[in-house]
């Protein structure tokens, strides 16, 4: 059988039923954003994801800063998407032979100056020879809030979605797949359109403070967009044992993707991967305390997207601005995409 038959999920799938069942401490296992298991007196949290040249970036896109940015960045978002504190980070470097010194280092610049930001130390990793590209594995380990031995810890899980519940997004979808396509299609200008568009795609910005609010609050449901919003909201759904309705004229579309992809904004919006905001879902009086929170402390813009329904199990419905209901397309992002995912 190849991969393409069974895809990288229906591949991840088969792969841990090889695995025992996971030891008795461990809260959280494989399908979740991170995993989280018991550490003495704390509940510890980690995570890994990988940059492969040619897959999740080109060279002459981005600058090497930008590839060690990135490479942290996406690791942070999977701890904040379970609204963890992130303290300590792995870093493997794979690398063909013609690379620079230089060239590493502000890779190396690039991770020093987004771990700074958030408090994460990196404390070692590995550095191979890569003859076919670049490869940048990171690990992040980290730790649940104010947890103690006693009591389980306040967590976003892809698993805590609940019929009546809202669905919110941070920030806006789709510009990190909008500038990836000005990328591909060489569009330069105007800068000022063109701009924020790229910095999403080159440069997100995990939304640790924001996860941390939200586990705080009490909000139980949430994860990180990386594989597109209807792919990654069907992955909620499909682990909480609910449905999906998007109100598709409340997505939050910036105004550049609008300007510069007017007939794609809203298939970026829905299945464009590697926004890297957070997904979430809670009852109405907690989305209030949430707004109220996130003013008061300046985070993100959140918005009201859709509701969580009973049935149908594992569906993300969109409603389209005309009253229609239809089922969302499975466009999410899988690395062995074949006749299993179209
Ligand atoms: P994310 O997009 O949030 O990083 P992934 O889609 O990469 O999550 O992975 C989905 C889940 O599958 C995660 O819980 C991850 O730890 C797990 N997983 C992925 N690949 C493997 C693997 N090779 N072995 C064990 N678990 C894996
Ligand atoms: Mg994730």
């Amino acid at each position: 059988m190849k991969l393409t038959d069974v895809g990288e999920f229906g591949l991840i799938d088969r792969l841990s039923g090889i695995l025992p069942p996971p030891p008795e401490d461990v809260l959280v296992s494989i399908g979740d954003d991170a995993a989280v298991w018991r550490w003495g007196s704390k509940w510890a949290v980690a995570t890994t994801d990988t940059m492969v040249e040619n897959v999740h970036f080109r060279r002459h896109f981005g600058t090497w800063y930008d590839l060690g940015w990135k490479s942290m960045a996406v690791n942070l978002s999977d701890i904040a998407a379970t609204g963890a504190i992130a303290d300590y980070a792995l870093v493997t470097i794979g690398l063909p032979t013609d690379v620079e010194v230089e060239s590493v280092g502000e890779i190396y610049h690039g991770m020093a100056d987004i771990s700074r930001q958030f408090a994460t130390a990196i404390v070692g990793g590995d550095t191979v020879s890569s003859p076919l590209g670049i490869i940048v594995s990171v690990t992040v380990l980290g730790q649940a809030q104010d947890a103690n031995e006693e009591a389980l810890p306040r967590l976003l899980r892809r698993s805590g979605a609940r019929p009546g519940d809202r669905v919110c997004v941070t920030g806006h979808l789709g510009s990190s797949a909008a500038g990836l396509e000005t990328l591909l299609r060489g569009i330069d200008t105007p800068p000022t359109v063109v701009d924020p568009l790229r910095q999403a795609h080159l440069r997100p910005v995990p939304r640790m403070k924001e996860g941390q609010t939200l586990a705080a609050l009490g909000v139980q449901a949430g994860m990180d967009i990386s594989d597109g919003l209807a792919g990654d909201l069907q992955k909620i759904c499909q682990q909480s044992g609910v449905g999906a309705r998007i109100w598709v004229d409340s997505l939050p579309i910036h105004s550049a993707t609008r300007e510069v992809f007017p007939t794609r904004c809203t298939d970026f919006a829905l299945y464009g991967g590697e926004d890297y905001e957070l997904l979430f879902c809670a009852p109405e009086a907690i989305i209030e305390a949430v707004r109220t929170s996130f003013t008061a402390k300046g985070l993100a813009q959140i918005s009201v997207i859709g509701e969580i329904i009973a049935d149908p199990v594992g569906e993300v419905l969109l409603i389209t601005p005309d009253g229609l209901e239809t089922r969302a397309g499975s466009q999410s992002y899988d690395h062995f995409a074949g006749k299993q995912s179209k």
